[in-house]
C-alpha cells in the first residue's frame, strides 16, 4: 500500500470494509451533484439496465454502467438481492463497482459497492432537497425506517435548518431506528400518522419497498418537496399517482423514472407525459429554474442510476490513492 499515483499494470482494490473510513456524505453529494449535472448536459450517460431472476438461491442479479464523458468514469455496478444471506451472515444486497480506463479499457478498479450505495442514494435525495425544497423548510417527514432511512435522513439534514422530524412506517416497531438518527443530529422526533405526516412535512422522504400508494395527494399540503426514493423497479410505488400528477415532477433520469420510477403509475394511467418530467440535473445546471413558488409541490422520482455508482466509486478511489489506503494488486 501507498500513496503514489496509480501503474498502468495495476489494478486498484478498495475493499467494502475500508469504505466508510474513506467516503463521506458531504463526497457523496458533490460526486451525484456533479453526475446529475452532466447527464443533463449529455455529457454523461447510463447504458440499460439489466437485472435478472436467475434460478438459483432466489437471487435476483444484474449490473448498472454507464459513461461519464467529463468526469471519466467508465464502468459498471454488478449484484443484486440474495434473499437467504441474512442467515449466512451476509447483507443480502450485493453490489460491486468495476472501473475501467476509458482510454484503453483495462480494469483500473474493484470497489465495494453496498455502502456506496446507501450513500449516493441518500446523495440524491439530498440534492433533490438542495435545489427543489423550500429555503424555510423546517419539518422533515419520513415514510420508510428501514437499512436506507438512516443514510437518507443524516444527509437531507445537512441541507435545511430542520427543527423536528416526523416519521411513518408499515412496520412501526421500525421507527425506532429514525428516532436514533434525529437524536444524533440533536432534533425531536415523533411518530404520526400520515395525515400529520402530510400536513406538517415540508420535505418528505419516501423510502420503502412497497408496492401500493401509502402517501395519498390529498394528505399533501401545498409547498412540499416529496422525494420519492423507494421506487425502483416494475410495480412499486409510494404515492398515489395523483400526487405525482400534480407535483412538478424532477427526477435523475426520465427512461427510468417512466418505466421503474414512481413516475410510471401516473404515465401508465395518462395522468401526465414523459413531457412533464424533468431532469434535476437541468435545474443543477441553470437551465430549469426547479421550484418557482412557495405553494408549488415539487417530487423528485430518484430512481438510482448507475453513473451516481460510478462517480462515488471514482471518488472512493481517488482518496484511496491520496490516503495510501488502496491495495494494488498486479494485473
Ligand atoms: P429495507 O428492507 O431495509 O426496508 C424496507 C422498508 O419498506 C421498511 O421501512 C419497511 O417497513 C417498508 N415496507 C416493507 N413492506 C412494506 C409494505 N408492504 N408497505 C409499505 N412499506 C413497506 O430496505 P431498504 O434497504 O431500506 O430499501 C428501501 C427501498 O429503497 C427498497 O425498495 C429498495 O429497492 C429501494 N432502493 C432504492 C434506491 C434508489 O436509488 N432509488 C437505492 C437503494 C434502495
Amino acid at each position: 500500500m501507498d500513496g503514489s499515483p496509480m501503474k498502468s499494470h495495476e489494478i486498484i482494490i478498495v475493499p467494502e470494509a475500508e469504505i466508510a473510513g474513506l467516503m463521506t456524505p458531504e463526497a457523496a453529494f458533490d460526486a451525484v451533484e456533479a453526475i446529475f449535472g452532466a447527464m443533463a448536459r449529455k455529457d454523461a450517460y447510463n447504458f440499460p439496465v439489466i437485472r435478472e431472476a436467475i434460478g438459483h438461491a432466489d437471487a435476483l442479479y444484474g449490473f448498472k454502467s454507464g459513461f461519464d464523458r467529463a468526469g471519466g468514469a467508465l464502468g459498471l455496478k454488478s449484484g443484486g438481492y440474495w434473499p437467504g444471506n441474512e442467515a449466512k451472515g451476509l447483507t443480502n444486497h450485493q453490489s460491486t463497482v468495476i472501473l475501467f480506463d476509458r482510454d484503453t479499457g483495462r480494469p483500473k478498479a474493484m470497489v465495494g459497492g453496498n455502502l456506496l450505495t446507501a450513500l449516493r442514494t441518500a446523495a440524491a435525495s439530498a440534492v433533490s432537497i438542495k435545489h427543489l425544497a423550500r429555503a424555510d423548510s423546517k419539518v422533515l417527514g419520513m415514510i420508510g425506517a428501514g437499512h436506507q432511512s438512516a443514510f437518507q435522513m443524516r444527509a437531507a439534514l445537512a441541507q435545511r435548518p430542520f427543527e423536528k422530524v416526523i416519521g411513518w412506517n408499515y412496520h412501526p416497531e421500525m421507527l425506532s431506528r429514525l428516532e436514533a438518527v434525529a437524536t444524533e443530529a440533536g432534533l425531536p422526533f415523533e411518530a404520526v400518522d400520515l395525515d400529520r405526516l402530510g400536513a406538517e412535512a415540508d420535505v418528505i422522504i419516501s423510502i420503502t419497498s412497497s408496492f401500493d400508494a401509502i402517501l395519498h395527494d390529498a394528505q399533501v399540503t401545498a409547498g412540499t418537496h416529496v422525494a420519492c426514493m423507494g421506487t425502483d423497479t416494475k410495480g412499486k410505488q409510494e404515492v398515489e399517482a395523483a400526487l405525482v400528477a400534480r407535483a412538478t415532477v424532477f427526477t435523475d433520469e426520465i427512461a427510468q423514472s417512466t418505466t421503474i420510477g414512481e413516475a410510471q403509475h401516473a404515465i401508465a394511467s395518462g395522468l401526465i407525459t414523459e413531457a412533464a418530467i424533468t431532469e434535476i440535473g437541468a435545474v443543477i445546471n441553470g437551465t430549469h429554474p426547479g421550484r418557482t413558488s412557495a405553494e408549488e409541490v415539487t417530487l423528485f422520482d430518484g430512481t438510482g442510476v448507475g453513473l451516481q455508482d460510478l462517480a462515488v466509486a471514482e471518488a472512493v478511489v481517488d482518496l484511496a490513492l491520496k490516503t495510501g489506503v488502496a491495495t494494488r494488486v498486479p494485473f
